[in-house]
């Protein structure tokens, strides 16, 4: 996963009319750094101790900006609150439906799935396969309600 460099992001932005500022430099490079695929207002709580004049409508713009540069993609998930990744190249995601956990799927099988017949005539662009179910931690969680249940 080659990551673009800050410089030509800067470049990218100046395109745009949008200054790359430290907070927007923040704001991606903590996007980048986290596995955690973060909601705006994660990004947002993670960065709010280091830059006090940070608002969230300056995370929502960046990210915004982000997506149209092709730096950051939506996760689609069942989940209301819009999700990041800063991750563009062809990869999957296995999402809880329980604690909203999304880890990614890297898998070259999945990469190379064809659309079905049914789709012919559609030229897809991309794809992305979503597993959806509980993640380790939750089923755990589960598993150990169920026994305690079990006992009394
Ligand atoms: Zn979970
Ligand atoms: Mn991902």
């Amino acid at each position: 996963m080659n990551a673009p460099k800050s410089a030509d992001i800067a470049a990218l932005f100046r395109q745009r009319r949008l200054p790359f500022t430290e907070q927007r430099r923040a704001v991606y490079e903590s996007l980048r750094a986290s596995r955690e695929h973060p909601s705006a207002e994660e990004l947002y709580r993670s960065l709010k101790a280091k830059y006090p004049s940070l608002s969230l409508a300056t995370v929502y713009k960046t990210l915004h900006t982000l997506r149209e540069l092709g730096l950051a993609n939506l996760v689609d998930t069942p989940h209301a609150e819009a999700r990041y990744d800063a991750i563009t190249e062809t990869h999957h995601h296995a999402i809880c439906v329980d604690c909203g956990r999304i880890e990614d799927v890297f898998d070259a099988k999945l990469d190379r799935l064809r659309a079905p017949r049914a789709a012919r005539g559609f030229k897809v662009l991309n794809h992305s396969v979503h597993f959806l179910g509980r993640c380790a931690r939750c089923v755990d969680k589960s598993a150990a309600v169920l026994l305690r249940r079990k006992k009394s």
